[in-house]
Order: C-alpha cells, then sequence, then structure tokens
C-alpha cells in the first residue's frame, strides 16, 4: 500500500511545542529539493544538538502532571497496539502522539475528514487528549523505517565479517549510515558520518533535488577534498541502489560522533563498592560493572525462567553474576541465561539460582544520591513503551536516579562495530558508566507504581540511549512481570 505522505497543508509542532504552520508543496519532489537545499541546516541543527556532556538532572514533574504522564503513555501504548492489529484508517492517518508539558497525550492525525479523531472518541476510553492535525502515517513510516534499519545492520555485520558485500557498498557503510526519523512528518533523514575536512567541502559544495553534491565553480578544492564529495555522492547512490530508493528520504551528513554510543559498562579490578558484577570466573578478578534491570520472565524450550534483565555488553552465555565483590558461592546470585547484542536490542537474561534473594520489583536507588535505597516505586509487573517527550527514570549502580525526557523513540547509532536501531533516546545525560543494563520505567505518583519502558545501554556525546522494553519481549523473548 503506497501512502501519500505530503498533504498541502500541515502543522508541525516543533521539538518545544511551539506551534508553528508551515504550507507544503503537494508533491514529493518539490518537497524534496526544498528538503536537500537544507541539508546544512540539517548538520547545523545535528550539532547544536549535541553540545554539552555532563549529566544534568530534570526536575521532576509536579504530582498532578506526572500522574497525567502515567496515564497518557498506558492510552499511547493502546493506540500503538490497535494501528500494529488493525488495518483500518486510523492507521494510515494517525501520524503519531507526543506528550506535552502539562503531561497530556497530544495524537496527530493527518485526515482529511474528522473520522479518526471520532473513532479515536468512541473506540477508547481516553480523557484529556489533545489533538492536532498531523502529516503522513507513522505506522508506515515505521515500517519504511525498520526495513532501512535492518538492510543497513545486515551490511555493517557483512562489512565486520567481510561477507556479501561489494566495494560500493563497503564504501558507503564506511560512512557509518544512519537513519534519524523525522516525526513531525513521518519521513526519514539517512546520515551520513563524515570528517570536519570532508563536510567543511560538503559546504562549499552545491546540492541537486536528488541529494547529491556538485562542486561550486567559484570554490577551491584539494585532491582529497573533491574525492570526498565524490564518496559521499557514492554513498547516497548505494544507499539507493542497495537499501532503498525512495523520494521521501533526504541525505544528510554530520561530521561529529552522535551516532556513536559509548556503551557504559565498567571493566576493572575486582573491589569493593559496586553492586552487579558479570564474571566468566571470579578468580579472573575482573568483571563487568553493571546494573541490574528490570524483573522478567524468559522462555527457553518450553521452560520459563525467572530473573532479570540486564545489558548485553559486558557479559557472555554462562557467566557469573554476583551481587558482591568475593568469590562467596552465597553472593551468587545467577548466570546469564541468554544474551542478544545486535539490530534493537543489546540485552541479556539474568537466570536468578541464588535462593537467599528472591525476585523484587521495588526500585532500588531511589534518589540522586548515593547509598538512598528507601521504599520508592514499585514496578506493577507490565511493561510499555515510552512516547516522545514522556518523563523517564532510570535507577543505575553510578548515577543512582536520574530523571529525563524522551527525545526520540526510534534512535539509530553504532555501537562498536554493531548498528542499533529502533532505541530510546532521552533528551539528556542520564547515566554513567557501570549503570549499563539499568532498569528505566514511568511512574505514576498517585499509586507509587511504575512501568518498565526499558534498559539503559549507554550514552552518545550528551544524551543517554535506552533499549525499548517491547523490542526486549518480540525479539529477545524476555518479558516484564
Ligand atoms: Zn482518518
Amino acid at each position: 500500500m503506497k501512502i501519500k505522505f505530503f498533504g498541502i497543508i500541515s502543522v508541525i509542532l516543533s521539538f518545544t511545542f511551539i506551534l508553528s504552520v508551515g504550507i507544503f508543496p503537494s508533491n514529493a519532489a518539490a518537497l524534496n529539493e526544498s528538503k536537500d537545499d537544507n541539508i546544512f541546516a540539517c548538520a547545523e541543527e545535528l550539532k547544536n544538538e549535541y553540545i554539552n556532556s555532563a549529566l544534568i538532572q530534570a526536575q521532576p514533574m509536579d504530582a498532578d502532571c506526572e500522574t497525567r504522564n502515567y496515564e497518557a503513555t498506558i492510552y499511547y501504548n493502546q493506540i500503538i497496539e490497535h494501528i500494529d492489529t488493525y488495518n483500518d484508517e486510523l492507521r494510515s492517518h494517525f501520524s503519531g502522539a507526543k506528550i506535552n508539558d502539562e503531561g497530556y497525550l497530544v495524537i496527530s492525525l493527518c485526515c482529511e475528514t474528522d473520522f479518526c479523531e471520532n473513532y479515536i472518541k468512541e473506540n477508547f476510553d481516553f480523557q484529556n487528549i489533545i489533538f492536532e492535525k498531523g502529516k503522513g502515517s507513522y505506522y508506515y513510516g515505521q515500517q519504511k523505517l525498520n526495513e532501512i534499519n535492518k538492510k543497513i545492520a545486515s551490511l555493517q555485520e557483512e562489512k565486520v565479517n567481510g561477507k556479501n558485500i561489494n566495494a560500493d557498498e563497503k564504501e558507503m557503510m564506511e560512512l557509518y549510515p544512519c537513519t534519524k526519523y523525522n516525526d513531525e512528518d513521518n519521513t526519514i533523514t539517512i546520515i551520513f558520518s563524515v570528517s570536519e575536512e570532508t563536510e567543511k567541502a560538503i559546504e562549499k559544495s552545491i546540492k541537486d533535488k536528488n541529494g547529491k553534491l556538485a562542486c561550486d565553480s567559484k570554490a577551491q578544492y584539494s585532491q582529497s577534498e573533491i574525492s570526498e564529495i565524490k564518496k559521499y555522492n557514492n554513498a547516497v547512490d548505494t544507499f539507493k541502489s542497495s537499501i532503498l530508493n525512495e523520494p521521501d528520504i533526504s541525505y544528510c551528513t554530520n561530521s561529529k560522533s552522535e551516532y556513536i554510543i559509548e556503551d557504559q559498562a565498567a571493566t576493572e579490578p575486582w573491589r569493593p563498592g559496586r553492586k552487579i558484577m558479570v564474571y566468566n570466573n571470579p578468580n579472573e578478578g575482573t568483571g563487568s560493572q553493571l546494573s541490574t534491570g528490570y524483573r522478567a520472565k524468559y522462555k527457553d524450550n518450553g521452560v520459563i525462567y525467572y530473573g532479570f534483565v540486564t545489558c548485553g555488553h559486558g557479559t557472555s552465555v554462562g557467566n557469573s553474576v554476583y551481587m558482591e565483590n568475593d568469590t562467596d558461592p552465597a553472593h551468587k546470585l545467577g548466570v546469564i541465561l541468554a544474551r542478544s547484542y545486535e539490530n534493537t536490542i543489546d540485552v541479556s537474561f539474568i537466570r536468578m539460582t541464588n535462593s537467599g534473594y528472591s525476585n523484587g520489583n521495588a526500585i532500588y536507588y531511589t534518589s540522586s544520591q548515593p547509598g538512598v535505597t528507601r521504599p520508592g516505586t514499585v514496578l506493577d509487573g507490565t511493561q510499555a513503551t515510552a512516547s516522545l517527550n514522556s518523563q523517564i527514570y532510570k535507577s543505575g549502580q553510578t548515577t543512582y536516579l536520574t530523571i529525563g525526557y524522551v527525545n526520540s523513540t526510534s534512535f539509530a547509532a553504532y555501537s562498536g562495530n554493531v548498528y542499533f536501531y529502533d532505541m530510546l533516546l532521552s533528551d539528556r545525560i542520564m547515566g554513567g558508566s557501570g549503570d549499563s543494563g539499568a532498569v528505566t520505567y514511568i511512574t505514576n505518583t498517585g499509586t507509587v507504581s511504575g512501568k518498565a519502558v526499558g534498559i539503559y545501554k549507554g550514552n552518545t556525546s550528551n544524551k543517554s540511549v535506552f533499549i525499548k522494553a517491547s523490542n526486549i519481549k518480540a525479539s529477545f523473548g524476555a518479558e516484564a512481570y
């Protein structure tokens, strides 16, 4: 089914939720031209998004707002479940949803009529939600995004293994292509990482409506700059022939390493003061310091195991998981039963084997101050998917309790040699070395209960990245309980 992405008049919600109205050209080629004119603005915008790198705590929402944020997330999940299940008009006309500064859910619809708005009002028991004019179909935009991401991930894997990849594809993969999902119109931008020198060469060049560059006769270029421009153009061509060629995909470059994640597991000598350590063999004296994710059950060969999820990096199947830093068997919590580190997930499952510990759902670090583990949020044993701009919490061993807001629900980036996609990105740094795997959740102030939305993975230059609980369930088979 081909979806028309471009309406005549659309309303764009900016990230700061200031409403602006724009008139868009009604055909794809014209839109594409205006987008490619913006390639430098796009690169500039990316740079400005990543300026600071310190952990900055968000001010928590007030209690009423947090309760609405929680309810809005539940509504959001109901809508997403509906469009995933039913091939109806809402699937085509739902343009996305986000939570506004007051904690209310804002649903964007791209209908010409009020059919979908009425449909939602009649079929869902929602209160206090806001409707906005949207652009494009979230469902079909996400499907296309997933198709592109799978192909990039598989090319990346083949690049690392040196198999089934041709010279053009290999050259394109040297530029670490990453998808960026444009929530305001459900289109996709492909970002190629280039050196700062290359970016300068690109800045003095002329781009055409197909996203390709030509040298400006008024500017001076070195031989290496010319070859870098050629490399970028080849990458755009290769993307179109090997991955997907659609007119509403735009292309952009980025000279910094925002799309490289630094995983935040610490590997260091065995020493006091850390909560969860994962060892191949405790006598080796070193291990990965990680944080516990949410309580989960994992099905293997028809048998259900109970335990917790944590990150996949820093672990191997069969590793031992300890709660204290000694070799006392009483301190052994369990073993890594399964692990996956690819595509949308960086996760492992800890099978609990120590009868001295039961599997709890109360969040451990309940303050941003060290050592505070008094009763706070208790997870209700279910999981949810966080919406754009929703408030999320992370609790981990290094930075304890942190609060931030969801900046992207479709973040893609490279971690070492692996391309990851469909992750959550926060608006700030929410963790540090040793927080990897930490539970990430939403809370409902009124009832002190919470729902798992994922686990902390690592940081880009000034934001944090989280693996979604929904992907851990769908692609790995571990589910919150
Ligand atoms: Zn409609």
